[in-house]
Order: C-alpha cells, then sequence, then structure tokens
C-alpha cells in the first residue's frame, strides 16, 4: 500500500480548495468524496473579497467574475420607511455565485494542477499514531486502508471524521427556521444590490443573483408555507409591496446551529470547514469561513510536506482559526438577534441603525466587518516581552498594522504564482532602499518576494503568504526581528528553491 503526504476527506468546495493549493505547492494529495455525483445546488451564493484573492492565486477568478455577478451595494430599509444604503466600494464587493459553479471552478483548477477526486468512496474508520494516520473507507470495489501522514477532514457539518477522532462540537441549535427561496421577481426594487427589510412585523433578505434571478431568505415561524405563495406573503408583509413572485426555482426550508469543534487539530489531524464550524447563513460568512481554513492551512502544511517549514507552524493553526470562528459565529449571532426582533426593540434598532449611518459607522466599520476584512489571528510568532510603547506609537502613527491583522489595502496585489512570504518596504525615493530591501529578502532562510514603494512614510511589512502580517516596523532591529522570527518558522536545513525578482513599484 503506498502512502500518501496528505489524505483530504471531502470535496465540498473546502476540500476542493486545500487540495488545489496543495498540488499547486507540490503536494500530490488524494482527496475521497463518499458521494458519486458532483455537488448541485445554489447553497452558499455569496463570496466575499478575501475568498475572491484566494480564488486569483488558484486561478479560477477570471471564470468566477465571467459566471457571477458583483453586488455593489447593500440597503437597510428601516420599519419607519427610511433606507439606509451603503455603497460597498471595490474592496468590500461581494460576488454572487451559486455553490455548484464554484466546486465545479475548484475541482477544474484541481485537475488542472494535476489532482482528481475519488468518488464513491466513503471513511468509515480513522485511526492515528505519531507517525501517521490510517483511513478506512469503503466503495463500489469494497474496503480500502489509506495510510497518509496527514489528513485534513473537510466532510463537512455532519463530519465522520470529527466524530471518529472525539471531537466535540461544542455549541447549540439555532431554535429560528428560514425559509430560502430563488426565481425571479417582478417589480422595482435596485438590482445588483442586497436588500434587508428591517420590518415591525419581521424581516426579509433579498440578494439578486445571476441571471436576474433573486434569492430571498426570512426567518419564519413554525407551520409557515413552504412554497409560492408563501414567499409573496412575505415579500407583501415584510418587503416594500408591488412586488410579486413571477416564477421560484427552488424553495427549501432549514435551521442551522452555532458549534466549532472544540480543537481544529488532532495529532496529525485537522477539521476545516463546515466540518469544523457552523453558524446561521445570515450575512453570507460560512463558506467564506471554510475557504479561509483551506487558505490558512495549505501553505503551512505544504511547507512542512515539502521541507520547506518547520512542524511547528501548523501548531498555529488551530488556534488561528478557531478564533476566526468565534468571531464569525458572534457576528453572525447578532446579525439573526436583530434581524428577530419585536416591534418595540425594531424602533430602537432602527434609531441605532440610522445613527451608525450618519456616523460612518456602517461604511467604515460594518461593511469591512461583512467583507470579512477584520478577521484577526493572536500573534502565535512574535517574539515574546513587552512591545516598546514608543515603537508601537510609531507604527500606529505610520499605520502600519499590527501582526495577526489583513494587509492594508496600500499593499499591491502580489505577483501571479504560487504566494510567497512578501517584504514589502516603504520610504525615500532611490536605488539604495530597493538594493536594501532586496538585500533583507535574499538573507532570509525561506522565499521571500521583496517589494518597495517608494515616497510614502519609512516602515515595512512582512506578510504570510495567506497575506496576513507576520511583522512591521520601522526601523533595522525590527526588520532584523522579522528575519529572526522567518528563521524560526523555516525548517533547519530548508531546501532553497530559485529565489523570484525584486519589484519595486511607483506610488
Ligand atoms: C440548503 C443549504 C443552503 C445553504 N446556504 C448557505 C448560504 O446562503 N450561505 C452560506 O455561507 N452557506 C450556506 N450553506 C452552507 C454552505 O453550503 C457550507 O458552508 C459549505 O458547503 C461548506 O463547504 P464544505 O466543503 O466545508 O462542506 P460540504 O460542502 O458539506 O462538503 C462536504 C463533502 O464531504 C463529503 N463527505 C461527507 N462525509 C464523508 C465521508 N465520510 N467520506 C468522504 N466524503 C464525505 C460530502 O459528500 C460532501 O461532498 C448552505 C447549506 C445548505 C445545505
Amino acid at each position: 500500500m503506498k502512502r500518501v503526504p496528505v489524505l483530504v476527506v471531502g470535496a465540498g468546495p473546502v476540500g476542493l480548495a486545500l487540495a488545489c493549493a496543495l498540488w499547486q505547492r507540490g503536494v500530490r494529495a488524494r482527496i475521497v468524496e463518499a458521494e458519486a455525483d458532483r455537488q448541485s445546488g445554489s447553497r452558499a451564493v455569496q463570496l466575499h473579497p478575501p475568498t475572491l484573492q484566494l480564488f486569483r492565486e488558484l486561478g479560477v477568478l477570471d471564470e468566477a467574475e465571467r459566471l457571477g455577478l458583483r453586488i455593489r451595494s447593500t440597503s437597510y430599509h428601516l420599519a419607519g420607511g427610511r433606507t439606509v444604503r451603503v455603497v460597498l466600494g471595490p474592496r468590500n464587493e461581494p460576488l454572487m455565485l451559486p455553490q455548484e459553479h464554484t466546486a465545479r471552478l475548484l475541482e477544474g483548477a484541481l485537475e488542472l494542477a494535476g489532482g482528481r477526486v475519488e468518488r464513491g468512496l466513503r471513511v468509515t474508520d480513522v485511526t492515528q499514531d505519531a507517525e501517521g494516520v490510517s483511513v478506512e473507507t469503503r466503495g463500489p470495489d469494497g474496503t480500502e486502508l489509506i495510510e497518509a501522514d496527514w489528513l485534513v477532514a473537510t466532510d463537512g457539518v455532519r463530519s465522520t471524521v470529527r466524530d471518529r477522532l472525539g471531537v466535540d462540537f461544542a455549541g447549540s441549535d439555532v431554535t429560528t427556521g428560514f425559509v430560502l427561496a430563488e426565481g425571479r421577481i417582478g417589480g422595482d426594487f435596485e438590482r445588483n444590490a442586497v436588500h434587508y427589510f428591517l420590518g415591525q412585523t419581521g424581516s426579509v433578505v433579498f440578494a439578486s443573483m445571476p441571471g436576474g434571478r433573486t434569492r430571498i431568505s426570512a426567518p419564519v415561524p413554525e407551520g409557515f408555507p413552504i412554497d409560492a405563495e408563501g414567499v409573496q406573503r412575505l415579500l407583501d408583509t415584510r418587503g416594500p409591496g408591488g412586488l410579486h413572485v413571477t416564477g421560484l426555482d427552488m424553495i427549501s426550508s432549514f435551521t442551522s446551529q452555532e458549534r466549532i469543534a472544540v480543537t481544529l487539530r488532532k495529532g496529525r489531524c485537522f477539521l476545516a470547514g463546515d466540518a469544523a464550524h457552523t453558524h446561521s447563513p445570515l450575512g453570507g460568512q460560512g463558506l467564506n469561513l471554510g475557504l479561509q481554513d483551506a487558505h490558512n492551512l495549505a501553505w503551512k502544511l505544504a511547507g512542512v510536506v515539502t521541507g520547506t517549514l518547520a512542524p511547528a507552524i501548523l501548531d498555529t493553526y488551530g488556534p488561528e482559526r478557531h478564533q476566526a470562528a468565534e468571531q464569525i459565529v458572534r457576528n453572525t449571532h447578532l446579525f439573526l438577534t436583530v434581524f428577530r426582533l419585536g416591534p418595540a426593540a425594531s424602533r430602537i434598532r432602527d434609531t441605532v441603525w440610522a445613527g451608525l449611518e450618519a456616523a460612518g459607522v456602517l461604511r467604515q466599520w460594518f461593511v469591512p466587518l461583512l467583507a470579512g476584512w477584520r478577521v484577526r489571528y493572536p500573534d502565535l510568532l512574535g517574539e515574546r516581552g513587552r512591545p516598546d510603547p514608543r515603537r508601537s506609537a510609531l507604527r500606529a502613527a505610520r499605520r502600519l498594522p499590527a501582526p495577526g491583522g489583513r494587509a492594508p489595502a496600500w499593499v499591491p496585489e502580489p505577483p501571479a504564482g504560487i504566494p510567497q512570504f512578501r517584504l514589502v518596504a516603504r520610504g525615500p525615493a532611490g536605488d539604495g532602499p530597493v538594493r536594501a530591501v532586496h538585500a533583507a529578502a535574499a538573507a532570509a532562510p525561506v522565499p521571500v518576494v521583496p517589494t518597495y514603494l517608494p515616497g510614502r512614510a519609512p516602515g515595512f511589512l512582512l506578510l504570510r503568504p495567506d497575506g496576513y502580517v507576520l511583522a512591521a516596523g520601522t526601523t533595522a532591529a525590527e526588520l532584523a526581528a522579522a528575519g529572526r522570527l522567518l528563521g524560526r518558522i523555516a525548517a533547519a536545513a530548508p531546501v532553497r528553491p530559485k529565489r523570484p525578482a525584486v519589484t519595486a513599484e511607483a506610488d
């Protein structure tokens, strides 16, 4: 029996994205899927900008843009008749794409990279020791035992792997039921937009979809009719009036849960996607959260498997992604609470909402939060000890983010190809600083792509391959500390591939 470096269990979008990213980095991962056919149906449709960044890296962004629909604004229609319309701006615009397309594009990219989904193989048992993982699968040809160095469970909310590992899925059920419908709605409302109708008799959300279709979702009481008349009743009683259902493609009802696995790593096994966390779909965060698990894990696991990074880097996956999941579960819980308020509380909500809009809080804080830019990681890799307050103040004055945050908007897109660590420095124009940043990157124990931005306040950011800030600073001592940090992350005797070329960008 041939042992594989990584086994991915479950070919939903998260497993596909992870397997694809591993193959692109030279890791020949196996991916097995219980079902014989591909996933169908629209399910999660809203892809937020950090997910689109991942799609760009995986090479599927152009096709996703071609098939999907960009959302330009979000409108909150308050009970008193007032509408708060927020233009999202290019950095925050989500793309609406039915999940079946997302899965198909990711599978195509996986195949292009050399991988292949093995369908009809259901994982039934998992055991592990310090050396590796043994996985029992059942398929049309009977039982097969697969040996792997590492396993990633992306087998969905009812994960067998999580169960077999004995990892508790802590949390509770959400008591509110939802109706979800898609089809054509006639009448006057802005398309390319998401509309939240927050009425005193209840709420309803309309989201524009590709092909002139609209998704409608709303919390409903038990026994509410799950049919076209029921949807029309929601439009009439909770919507703006004057809208009519002209044809439904699908309608269903669902309940959800708010749960996070107590640990996202057990020995040589990792949990990602719905196998790791689940919450109410309000705000369209679920699939995005799972795809960012894949983004976080792929470079670390590939680095360890290919011998570039020290295995200790894998210890950061669980705490980082658990914190991200906690943030999202907390936020979606809050959205749901705001969504279900009764008449008295909804009057207060409307006043607060209008106030937040007037103060610019919706645009500057809430919109990036919904887009997924505000997820932060704990700084697990930085040097211990008290931060120098003068240095922190200088960094803040120069608007350099702290480690654990995402790269800010002024950082240019990474060059095409497999994402690497990046050293993005800025300062006075001239050849000297460009050479200095080049030299600092060349001295690093792992491949680092240098970029210099002339004509800005001096400072640097060391970015991880997934775009999060690893270190930031304004002094030579801080740059040296960032080099030591990379030394701790790198494997003791790394394989050093050819270095990418330096880039200098005009302001
Ligand atoms: C009706 C519906 C509507 C939804 N709407 C939204 C929404 O509006 N917004 C949102 O963000 N999210 C929504 N979701 C959730 C979203 O679809 C999930 O977050 C997303 O699919 C998670 O992807 P995943 O890859 O982690 O898991 P999944 O897509 O569930 O994939 C898991 C895969 O693992 C396979 N598998 C399971 N067990 C085994 C096994 N033992 N061995 C091998 N393979 C196995 C399964 O067959 C499946 O293909 C919705 C879900 C449903 C069902």
